[in-house]
């Protein structure tokens, strides 16, 4: 059999026979002629099967062949006589692994979502998921990449876990043998908090779970977060590192993935836009702009999806909101010590209508205030010990953030709903597959 090769590195074999493994895509022709579109994960060939030249057996195995049978082709690669970069795969012979022979229940023709995500199992072959998961996959690489090149250690933080990292109700919650409640990670935030008097700066990357009733298209009750913890970074510096890590991402996609961008009809012009620094207006600033807008939102409510959605499609560029009145924020975040009623608190928001992609803050470090907070939020107070520790042997200010994964490729990939951007979401209503 002639080696076998991936559809990507066909320009390194133009004019030697291959073979390919995969899945049957598509096939057109009929009488003499067949073109197969063949993909096999790197990319999708097209395999013209001539009877004159491939003799009967070989052409009668194509003329079998039905969609996503799975198949080994082998032909000689050539250049397509007319597109550039784009080679094509004179069959010689063909071998079918398995020949499917009911009918694919997902037809190139348009499907509800509901019975598309019946199906994930299925869906994910197709051109735009697996364009979505490709990306998605240069964007977590990009992500390591940029934090470890900036210093930042990858440390796994928990997923069962004692206690609420901002004591909502929102938990996951399950018996732990003898020692009680166990819960979900909802972010790995708190226990990053502990990693920084060790490594410095850090980051975790890993599936969060929120048992929010919330069933918009931004929420999941599973996603992938990243987590990033940084010791002596205030404020200020912690909305630079995120604005040069998220230009960063949108860079090596665009470097990478015009081919896909395309599957996915993504308009490019808005991604080569994204450069530091981005747009920065405090909460207030962005309420009185909302309200100009039209929007009802109060000077002390948080941002709602609404909201998010018309400020960010005034801008090409994602916006920082900082400086929310410390009542709709979480307890370990940071008053302004030029006005107490505010945090050091940024969300940033993607833009074209996208909405929060990260929230972020400077962490309160200061023993005394951050117990009295805990105590405020009524928080259980030995649940929170170890976290209040950390202000006590070696503090430092610090600040961190985190990004929900998804979000980020769904704006990355132009998806309206995020429960596309992850392989298997899950929903309030959903769990299957
Ligand atoms: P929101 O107000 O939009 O529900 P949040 O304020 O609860 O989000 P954080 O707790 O700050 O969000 O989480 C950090 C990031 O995680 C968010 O910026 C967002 O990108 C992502 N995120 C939060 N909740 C969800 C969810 N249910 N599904 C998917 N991603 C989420």
């Amino acid at each position: 059999m002639a080696p076998i090769v991936f559809i990507k590195d066909f320009q390194n074999h133009v004019d030697e026979e291959v073979t390919i493994q995969g899945w049957m895509f598509n096939k057109r022709g009929s009488g003499k002629i067949y073109f197969l579109e063949v993909r096999d994960g790197t990319g999708v060939a097209q395999g013209v099967v001539f009877k004159p030249a491939v003799g009967e057996d070989v052409f009668k195995k194509a003329d079998e062949l039905t969609m996503e049978s799975s198949v080994k082709v082998t032909g000689k690669v050539t250049k397509h006589p007319k597109l550039e970069n784009t080679f094509e795969l004179q069959v010689t012979g063909i071998e079918i692994v398995q020949l499917v022979k009911e009918n694919y229940p997902i037809a190139k023709k348009g499907h509800g979502i509901d019975f598309l995500l019946e199906n994930r199992h299925l869906w994910l072959r197709s051109r735009k998921q697996r364009a979505i998961q490709i990306i998605r996959n240069t964007i977590i690489n990009a992500i390591y990449e940029y934090l470890n090149t900036n210093n930042f250690i990858k440390i796994d933080s928990p997923i069962l876990t004692p206690n609420a990292c901002e004591g909502t109700t929102e938990l996951f919650e399950m018996d732990y043998f003898d020692v009680g409640k166990a819960y979900l990670s909802q972010s790995g935030q708190l226990y990053l908090e502990a990693a920084i008097f060790s490594v410095g700066r850090c980051f975790d990357f890993g599936p969060v779970f929120r048992a929010e009733k919330s069933k918009t298209r931004r929420h999941l009750t599973e996603f992938w977060m990243m987590d990033a913890e940084a010791a002596f970074v205030e404020h200020e510096e912690n909305m630079k590192i995120q604005e040069g890590l998220i230009a960063f991402v949108v860079k090596k996609v665009l470097e990478n993935h015009l081919p896909e961008l395309a599957i996915l009809e993504r308009d490019i012009e808005p991604l080569k836009k994204i450069e530091a620094p981005f747009i920065r207006k405090t909460h207030a600033e962005a309420v009185k702009e909302l309200q100009e807008m039209g929007s009802d939102i109060k000077e002390n409510d948080d941002l709602g999806g609404d909201d998010e959605t018309i400020l960010t499609k005034k801008y090409d560029k994602p916006i920082f909101v900082e400086k929310y009145p410390a009542e709709v924020k979480a307890f370990y975040m940071k008053r302004d010590p030029n006005n107490p009623k505010v945090v050091l608190c940024a969300d940033m928001l993607a833009p074209e209508g996208y909405g929060e992609i990260i929230g972020g803050s400077q962490r309160e470090d200061d023993y005394d205030v951050l117990l009295g907070r805990i105590q405020e939020h009524n928080l259980p107070l030995k649940a929170f010990q170890w976290y209040l520790d950390l202000r006590k042997y070696g503090s430092v200010p610090h600040s961190g953030f985190g990004i929900g994964l998804e979000r980020l490729v769904g704006w990355i990939c132009g998806r309206k709903h995020i429960r596309e951007t992850i392989p298997f979401p899950r929903t309030i209503n959903r769990i299957y597959p």
